[in-house]
Formats: C-alpha cells, sequence, structure tokens
C-alpha cells in the first residue's frame, strides 16, 4: 500500500522518533509499504517520520534505471534499517547532490563523511554492525537525520537556507506539485 508522504513544514518532521521493541504491530507490513511508497516516489531512501510515523525505521533501496525503455530493474541494494545507530564517522569527507521526498524539487549540494560505522535491526531483528560507505553511508545519514527532526536543508549555509526560504516556504504550504501523493498538514 501506497502511504502519503508528509512535506517540509509538518510538526513530524522535526520530531525526535521514538525507538521500537521487537512486538511492534505489523512491522513487516509497514517495511513493505515504505518500500513501495519509495519506489513509486522515485525515491532511494524513506525514513518513517516521512510517512506520519514518529518511530526509527527506514528503508533505503537503489533500482538501476534503463533510458531505453524508461523503466526501473530490479532492486540491486536494499537495507531496512530498525533503530539504526551511527558509532563513528570516518575521516574523510565529500559533497554529493542530494533531494527529499519532503522536499520536491529542491536539489543541493551536501557535505558529508563518506564512510561510518553503524549498527541496526534488520526486519528480522537479527543485529548487524558494520562499516559501511558509498551510495548506503550517503542515503544512511540523509535517513537518520529525519530519525533525529532533521532534513538536509538544515545542513546549507544561512547564505543558501536564506536563497530557498520562498520555496520551502511554498512547500509548507502545500504549493508543490508531486507525482505523488503527499500529506497535508
Ligand atoms: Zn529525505
Amino acid at each position: 500500500m501506497i502511504l502519503p508522504i508528509v512535506g517540509y513544514g509538518h510538526p513530524t518532521l522535526r520530531k525526535i522518533a521514538q525507538p521500537i521493541t521487537k512486538d511492534y504491530p505489523n512491522l513487516k507490513e509497514l517495511v513493505a509499504n515504505m518500500y513501495e511508497t519509495m519506489y513509486a516516489a522515485d525515491g532511494v531512501g524513506l525514513a518513517a517520520p516521512q510517512v506520519d510515523l514518529s518511530i526509527r525505521v527506514v528503508v533505503i533501496g537503489f533500482r538501476p534505471y534503463d533510458e531505453k525503455t524508461n523503466t526501473y530493474g530490479e532492486p540491486t541494494e536494499e537495507h531496512t534499517l530498525i533503530n539504526p545507530e551511527i558509532l563513528s564517522f570516518g575521516e574523510k569527507k565529500d559533497w554529493f547532490n542530494e533531494g527529499c521526498l519532503s522536499v520536491p524539487e529542491i536539489h543541493e549540494d551536501v557535505l558529508r563523511p563518506t564512510s561510518l560505522r553503524l549498527r541496526w535491526y534488520d526486519e528480522d531483528w537479527q543485529l548487524h554492525e558494520e562499516d559501511i560507505d558509498g551510495f548506503f553511508a550517503r542515503v544512511t545519514q540523509h535517513e537518520v537525520d529525519h530519525l533525529d527532526g532533521k532534513v538536509f536543508t538544515d545542513r546549507l549555509s544561512s547564505l543558501r537556507r536564506t536563497m530557498l526560504k520562498r520555496r520551502l516556504n511554498d512547500i509548507a504550504n502545500g504549493k508543490v506539485r508531486t507525482h505523488y501523493k503527499m500529506k497535508r498538514k
């Protein structure tokens, strides 16, 4: 089931999301719905607060895009993160142009560490602790920010944020068009 996505300015995006326990009701169904919602919106990551649930659950997925047929292939990478914890960061940082399903039409370069050590549970409640990098590390940082009440535009310079202010206000006021369903305040 595709869930509506909340946009910039929605109060749930500003809350600190709560960890869940093993007996959280219908967790597998929620995770499946989050993947479906993310792919339907052409996203590569989705945090539960973006579907108006203030809990520490994240899905990350990558599907190759075929430009000849304009279709997506099967996912080559998927990660379900439950109660993820970033334990440490690597020293190297780089810039990457980020976007967010809750902040439509805005894409900005964000500087972040390229690697980190992550501990998380998967949807079968298996505990993982790994050093991760690349796509996984980048998207994880963006999504863990959502769990901590932050969006990627918070990480831009104050000048850049001032320049984006009107567009962010428009999103907060529902004045943005998306090909996926958004939930208003
Ligand atoms: Zn986001």
